[in-house]
């Protein structure tokens, strides 16, 4: 399965690909992930990459489209990918339509995950995330049974990524907006687009993704 989640952010596509990643065997290719690992490790990409991401910005095209033509040559991707906040502009979706052509690979669907842009600041500013195993929280829709304590792993540490603050969130969902969103169009002329509702609770969603999987032939694993 390969398999493209677009939507702005905290529409959900951490969430939903991760959940995909288990259930159908694929890996789930985040590049906001490789980039903050990028930064954390002090690279030279990541240094240029840092002042971008924390401006709310997108880093250059050409950057993003060799770190992702390097990834999806790794052999976890043989059966298939999600590509989680990729691609985000027209060149980058050009570059992945060559990259896969290359390969013989072919795209089975972009989903788009449809927020109302109210609720995504409010959806983005209260997120945090367990330091240990990247577990997923919110302050107001989702905290953690025992206060301070990860569900999943049990760590105590939580991380909050700099560039949720709320007025870094605008510069993002303007650069979704004016840079992203024209990515719609084009894979709609592909016929490969298809839209769910992400402001559904978290299971709803991905039951409609799952139906749209279902509906062109994709199962699970
Ligand atoms: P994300 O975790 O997907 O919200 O990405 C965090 C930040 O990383 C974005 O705000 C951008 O600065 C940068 N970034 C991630 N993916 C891309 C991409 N495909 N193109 C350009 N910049 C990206």
């Amino acid at each position: 399965m390969e398999l493209i989640l677009l939507g702005p952010p905290g529409a959900g596509k951490g969430t939903q690909s991760k959940f995909l990643e288990t259930r159908y065997g694929v890996a789930q290719i985040s590049t906001g992930d490789m980039l903050r690992a990028e930064v954390k490790a002090g690279t030279p990409i990541g240094l240029e990459a840092k002042g971008i991401m924390d401006a709310g910005g997108l880093v250059s095209d050409d950057l993003i489209i060799r770190m992702i033509g390097e990834r999806i040559s790794r052999p976890d991707c043989a059966k298939g990918f999600i590509l989680d906040g990729f691609p985000r502009t027209v060149p980058q979706a050009e570059a992945l339509d060559r990259l896969l052509h290359e390969t013989a690979v072919d795209l089975d669907a972009v989903i788009e995950l449809k927020v109302d842009e109210a609720v995504l600041v409010e959806r983005i500013s209260g997120r945090f995330t367990c330091a240990k195993c990247g577990a997923g929280y919110h302050d107001t829709f989702r905290k953690p049974k025992k206060e301070g304590v990860c569900d999943t792993c049990g760590g105590t540490e939580f991380t909050r990524r700099p560039d949720d603050k709320a007025e870094t969130v605008h510069a993002r969902l303007d650069a979704y907006n004016v840079q992203t969103a024209p990515i719609l169009p084009y894979y709609q002329a592909q016929g490969r687009l298809y839209s769910v509702d992400g402001m559904a609770e978290m299971d709803e969603v991905q039951a409609q993704i799952e139906a749209v999987l279902r509906k062109i032939g994709v199962t699970a694993a």
